[in-house]
């Protein structure tokens, strides 16, 4: 019998665990992909996310996880009207295979129990304990007292233990050697509507220049792009020498009345699949914040479901009031996120 078992070693997985062992408590973290796993990415730790692995994890982020540039200094907006705003601030620019699997390994020094490369497929509540279903070489369960699942985007863990019908937007981005005439420090996201149906974006990441778009409607995902492309050849210079590697992913579509799921009984969600997630998809600061107070709550009231879910919701009110500001300034920059406001 574990005391906790955590699905998914993403930020909020890795913190949780991390957390619960340093505790004294017995935890096993299940991914189901082999470590270091891949994570489609923009990879900018902010600032808030950097202040959080020296809080939670006691030291700051390792070079050895970092791209060229290594130095993230805020980001450029540009909005619907085509004006620019540069919000300054200190990053670090990092690979989330090798951020994430660090933060695994932390876990791991704390006493935490990792099996990769092995799927969750079921969690049944018993009277006070959880069954979990496993697909590893063999199918077998493992029993614990809680379960916090922090799965990430897709959600078929949670959408067997609660009905919902997740809205999601697909993310598009592309790998390019080449040349274009921005500085590639900073992060430049573009709210023009006719470059995307939410956001268009571009970063660098060890030379490489990265173009995405993010749409509600996945037909139009190459229509976007071209139109993307086209703006920055003919406004930054942009000359692409070659493509290295396109890939796709999702978001969850954050709505107006949007909740947090946190989670029934000694089941519990933290980060992107509860609902955490900032604008711009920035969601590693608030995958850490919300797994470590998940993991606060239940070490704290470990005998006590009710106060559990009830201390978690408390210790998150400041994070997710974070999120609504956060949404509400998006909201007054661009119509694509006008309801936000
Ligand atoms: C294109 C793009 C760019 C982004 N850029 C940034 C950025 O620059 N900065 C930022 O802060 N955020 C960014 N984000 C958001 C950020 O990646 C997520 O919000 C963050 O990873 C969420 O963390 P998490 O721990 O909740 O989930 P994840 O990091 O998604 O981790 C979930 C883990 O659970 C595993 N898993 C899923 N199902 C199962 C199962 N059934 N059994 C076992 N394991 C399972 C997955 O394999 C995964 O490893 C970006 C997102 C996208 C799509």
């Amino acid at each position: 019998m574990y005391d906790v078992i955590v699905i998914g070693a993403g930020p909020a997985g890795s913190t949780a665990a991390k957390v619960l062992s340093e505790k004294g408590y017995k935890v096993l973290l299940v991914e189901k992909f082999k470590m270091p796993r891949y994570k489609s990415c923009s990879g900018i730790l902010i600032k808030k996310s950097m202040d959080l692995v020296e809080l939670y994890f006691g030291e700051s982020t390792p070079k050895s996880v970092m791209c060229i540039p290594t130095d993230n200094r805020g980001m450029v907006f540009t909005d619907d009207k085509g004006r620019e705003f540069c919000f300054e601030q200190e990053g670090v620019n990092v690979w989330r295979s090798s951020f994430d699997s660090w933060l695994a390994t932390k876990a791991k020094e704390n006493g935490t129990e990792i099996r990769d490369e092995t799927v969750t497929a079921l969690c049944e509540e018993k009277d006070d304990y959880v069954s979990v279903t496993l697909h590893g070489k063999d199918t077998y369960t493992e029993n614990a007292r809680y379960v916090l699942d922090c799965e990430g985007v897709v959600g078929t863990i949670k959408r067997k233990i609660i009905k919902d019908t997740p809205e999601y937007i697909t993310t598009f981005q592309t790998f390019n050697k080449g040349s274009i005439d921005l500085n590639p420090q900073y992060f430049y996201a573009y709210l023009q509507p006719e470059l995307s149906e939410y956001d268009a974006w571009f970063n660098v990441k060890d030379n490489l220049l990265i173009f995405g778009v993010a749409v509600k409607d996945r037909d139009k995902i190459q229509y976007y792009y071209d139109k993307f492309l086209a703006y920055m050849k003919n406004r930054h210079h942009l000359q692409i020498d070659e493509q290295t590697k396109d890939e796709k992913w999702l978001l969850p579509h954050i709505r107006p009345g949007y909740h947090i799921d946190y989670g029934v009984n000694r089941i519990l969600f933290a980060g992107e699949i509860a609902g955490f997630l900032n604008p711009m998809g920035e969601g590693i600061s608030a995958g850490m914040e919300s797994g470590y107070h998940v993991a606060c709550a239940i070490a704290d009231y470990f005998e006590d479901i009710e106060s559990v879910c009830a201390n978690y919701q408390q210790n998150t009110k400041k994070l997710k009031l974070y999120m609504e500001r956060q949404w509400r300034l998006v909201g007054g920059m661009a119509d694509t996120f006008k309801e936000m406001k």
